[in-house]
């Protein structure tokens, strides 16, 4: 691969640090910043109020320890972080977050949110745990708009129709471009890692010029078709292909992914929230814009919803079109609602005659050792 392209993945690969420095240069220009923590936040509405969103997602341990000063020890490290963030004033996305929107997901995000909002001015979207029946439909198309108006409110700003039909291509645009990106991993042999893949797809979360990121993915597809055509491949037709299902991975994709890759195997699809839980369906621009995001984004088949089958649907497509090997599925400490969700998942996958692993973890290296020898027996017995 020519530089060009080294230097492009390498400013994914540093789009969260990079973005430190943008977001206080979009500050300075007096724009606004809302700081998202959830793939169900509507984030066309924050585009329409001509406000920036940006990942709060905390991917670090850092701040961990401050925060079990307010929260138990045996909580999700995902939210620990999060809110270790706001105490700490340690993170420039969640220092210069004008508004933070929180959705009523699992049990520990809902309560944490009552003490974050004694920090920052958080506005709560109250989702509904079921997708089915017209009442949750109305619930969440309801809470979209109350959205909507806390957003007028805030920046004094209207959101019309219009700008929102536009904030709707934007988001769906940069969809269709990432789904195009990260559907390279259906090439075998291989052409692309797991953990480039990952890589890019966390950084497009930290990239404020979309027309950019969507240039240069662009470009990047082009070079990997190409080097498929040339015959460049990462691995050959024996090299175990794995799908990995479960919790957002933010921090622990060194931990997880590249010992996967180490060992010889090569993560070719991600189901999780960076990849194609969020990424798959795009918002219909043909209908009223409030229906239309209130479809796509209560669809998300996240463990919090009940019944979930819609995650076994899309596990089940993937598991066929990027022709899986193993499916391992990661389940951040203290997580229920994908714990509980495993036995389903592992049945499901027995049923398809995929081999199936759940590896419960946190943000910690304290359990490096044991999950990388896990890892590794899965790899061989596959
Ligand atoms: S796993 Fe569920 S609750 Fe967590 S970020 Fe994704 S959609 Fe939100
Ligand atoms: S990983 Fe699980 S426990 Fe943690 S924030 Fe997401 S849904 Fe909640």
């Amino acid at each position: 691969m020519n530089n060009k392209f080294e230097n492009m993945l390498d400013s994914f690969s540093d789009a969260r640090r990079n973005g430190f420095l943008k977001v206080k240069e979009l500050k300075d220009q007096n724009k606004n910043i809302v700081g998202v923590f959830c793939t169900y936040t509507p984030k066309e509405l924050i585009y329409a109020a001509n406000a920036y969103p940006v990942s709060l997602c905390s991917i670090s341990e850092e701040t961990i320890p401050e925060s079990e000063k307010h929260l138990p020890k045996n909580l999700c490290p995902l939210i620990k972080a999060s809110y270790g963030f706001a105490l700490t004033d340690k993170c420039p996305y969640m220092y210069f977050s004008d508004l933070i929107v929180g959705e009523t997901t699992c049990d520990g995000k809902k309560k944490m949110y009552e003490y974050l909002g004694e920090l920052k001015d958080v506005h709560i979207m109250q989702l509904p745990h079921t997708q089915k029946g017209s009442l949750s439909k109305e619930l969440w198309e309801n809470e979209i708009s109350i959205f909507k108006e806390k957003l007028e409110s805030k920046f004094n700003t209207k959101i019309t129709d219009e700008k929102l039909k536009e904030a709707i291509k934007l988001c769906n645009r940069e969809r269709e471009i990432l789904k195009e990106f990260y559907s390279l991993g259906k090439l075998n042999p291989s052409v692309i890692s797991g953990y480039e893949i990952q890589k890019i797809l966390q950084g497009a979360n930290y990239t404020f010029d979309k027309e950019l990121q969507n240039k240069q993915i662009l470009e990047l597809i082009e070079t990997f078709k190409n080097k498929y055509k040339n015959k460049e491949f990462l691995s050959n037709k024996k090299t175990p292909r794995i799908l990995v299902t479960g919790c957002p991975l933010g921090g622990v994709v060194d931990k997880i992914i590249k010992p996967i890759e180490e060992t010889g195997a090569i993560v070719v699809a991600y189901e999780n929230c960076g990849g194609a839980k969020n990424l798959e369906f795009n918002v219909d621009e043909n209908i009223d814009p409030i229906v239309a995001l209130g479809d796509k984004y209560l669809n998300i088949p996240c463990s919090i919803m009940s019944p979930n089958s819609q995650r076994k649907e899309l596990l089940e497509r993937m598991v066929k079109e990027y022709e899986v090997d193993g499916v391992i599925e990661v389940v951040l400490q203290s997580c229920h609602t994908y714990a509980i969700e495993t036995h389903d998942i592992r049945r499901h996958c027995t049923s398809l005659n995929v081999p199936f692993i759940s590896l419960e973890t946190d943000y910690s290296q304290s359990d490096l050792g044991q999950v990388k020898t896990r890892i590794e027996a899965f790899v061989e017995m596959i």
